[in-house]
């Protein structure tokens, strides 16, 4: 059986017939045949999506925000009901551990819950202006919005997007990872479950560099917000120049975490591991960089290959399984490439790093330690389970080592000094700092990079900023 695509709430085949094939992580075997889009269909969900939002006429724009925000509180409902379904789906087609899947589906819900109770609280101004009259500041829908996103979160990255945009009364228009398609169909028959209208609602698998593409580069696209590539994402705002499109753009990270002498060094070092090996490494806040003060490196390193040496590697459907399969044999085999260049250039790789034999795109998590900053390994994103550990001296070694990056997007701090949190945090180029601690995301706060990480933020109030046009209305009193 074919997964359709959902043009206009409904599922239904590709304009031309075509479809292609899933893989799925954990067997390299076919997982299902999914409707492969091309830009006829692109053609006719613009259009649709277009004609839905009527110049902000439409019938979601013009419903009460309110309301809105009640469907939104049903799809956090639906996503909760259909945790079985949904977190199973990615965890074969991703190659998450189940557990973790479960919780990407609660955290999916969550951050519908939180912008169904920001619909109604995201509102214009009124201002005090000089002359007779008075001055009003709209926020109005910004119109068809195209939502492409990654592989590694098919699912949450996805409702990153969807939740706000939907909130502030757009049509969506979602592009699911060629790899990883299978959660936002299921997503999209959960929006239109839960009440949003059919036609504000379009899920199209397909090529990005064909179907991405066609949706950038349409004018009727009044809005792109994108995840994945840094030149990915280039392209992107090449594409979307002509026509002046709203862009948004979250993109790689080579993240660092600094540990000073002076913090808790075995609780720094047995969190670590999963702040890179999580989601078998395949994660843009993952901090591949390991910065450590040279009094604790030798006790850091040693806590740190000891505790990577416990992840439970193995079949995503496992409950016991705390690492996966990576996405595809072509993601190891760029890890593989990126250990081997890291001695090359004179790293020493002390743990990890083997292919287990047998089906799947497994990968034990690797360790390499005495990295230098000029190194590929540490200034190249290479989204997968490798870990680099440097060695610094000072806090302005810290600091230097750190910010010497194309990339800025997240990164930890430990220490015992809140003085010295304070200090280094505000030196930090990153959009994103854990103090002692290394999770990144929180669906109530913004989220999003510096440099080449990326263009505007994600999440908290700030992102119904992002999907909303500023209008302002003057009424003259004057007769
Ligand atoms: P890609 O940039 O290759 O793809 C991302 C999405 O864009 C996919 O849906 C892809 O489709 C589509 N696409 C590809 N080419 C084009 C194009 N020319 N125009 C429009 N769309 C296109 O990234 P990956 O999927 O490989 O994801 C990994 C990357 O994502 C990493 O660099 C990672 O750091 C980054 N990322 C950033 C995050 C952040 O929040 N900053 C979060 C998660 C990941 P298709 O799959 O069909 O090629």
């Amino acid at each position: 059986m074919t997964e359709q695509l959902i043009i206009a709430g409904e599922r239904r085949d590709a304009v031309e017939g075509a479809t292609f094939t899933v893989t799925e992580p954990a067997t390299g075997q076919p997982l299902a045949e999914v409707a492969k889009a091309s830009p006829a269909d692109v053609d006719l969900a613009v259009g649709l999506a277009t004609t839905a939002f009527a110049d902000g006429r439409g019938t979601w724009a013009r419903t009460s925000a309110t309301l809105r925000g009640r469907v939104l509180y049903r799809v956090a409902e639906l996503l909760r009901e259909r945790e079985d379904l949904i977190a199973t789906a990615e965890a074969r087609g991703a190659g998450h551990p189940i557990g973790d899947a479960r919780w990407e589906v609660g955290a999916a819900a969550g951050t519908f819950e939180y912008y169904a109770g920001a619909a109604n609280k995201h509102f214009g101004s009124v201002v005090p202006v000089q002359d007779a009259g008075l001055d009003v500041v709209l926020r109005e829908p910004v119109g068809p919005v195209g939502l492409i996103v990654p592989w590694n979160f098919p699912l949450l990255i996805a409702c990153w997007k969807l939740a706000p945009a939907l909130a502030c009364g757009n049509p969506v228009i979602l592009k699911p990872a060629s790899l990883t398609p299978l959660t936002a169909l299921l997503l999209g028959d959960v929006l239109v479950d839960a009440g949003v209208p059919a036609d504000q609602v379009y899920v199209l698998p397909g090529p990005g560099g064909v179907i991405g593409d066609a949706l950038v580069s349409d004018h009727r696209t009044a809005k792109i917000s994108f995840t994945g590539e840094t030149a990915t994402g280039a392209s992107i705002l090449k594409a979307s120049a002509d026509h002046i499109a709203r862009v948004s753009l979250e993109l790689g990270g080579k993240s660092a975490s600094i540990v000073f002498a002076d913090a808790d060094i075995a609780k720094a070092a047995t969190d670590a591991p999963m702040s890179v090996f999580g989601n078998a490494g395949q994660d843009c806040c993952a901090r591949s960089r390991i910065l450590v003060q040279r009094p604790a490196y030798d006790e850091f390193v040693e806590a740190f290959v000891a505790a990577t040496k416990a992840i439970v590697v193995g079949d995503p459907l496992d409950a016991a399984t705390e690492m996966g399969p990576m996405v595809s044999a072509g993601q190891r085999q760029t890890s593989l490439d990126y250990l081997e260049i890291g001695t090359g250039e004179g790293a020493r790789h002390v743990s990890g790093g083997e292919v287990p034999d047998g089906p799947g795109f497994y990968l034990h998590p690797a360790v390499v330690v005495d990295v230098d900053n000029s190194m590929r390994i540490a200034r190249e994103e290479i989204f997968g389970p490798v870990a680099s550990i440097l060695p610094f001296d000072t806090e302005e070694d810290a600091i230097r080592i750190s910010n010497d990056s194309d990339y800025g997007l997240s990164g930890s701090l430990w220490t015992g000094s809140a003085t010295k949190a304070i200090r280094v945090a505000k030196s930090l180029r990153t959009g994103t700092l854990s103090v002692n601690t290394n999770r990144s995301v929180r669906f109530e706060a913004p989220f999003g990079g510096y440099k080449k990480s990326g263009l505007g933020r994600e999440l908290g109030m700030g992102a119904m900023d992002a999907y909303t046009e500023v209008k302002n209305v003057f009424f003259s009193e004057e007769d």
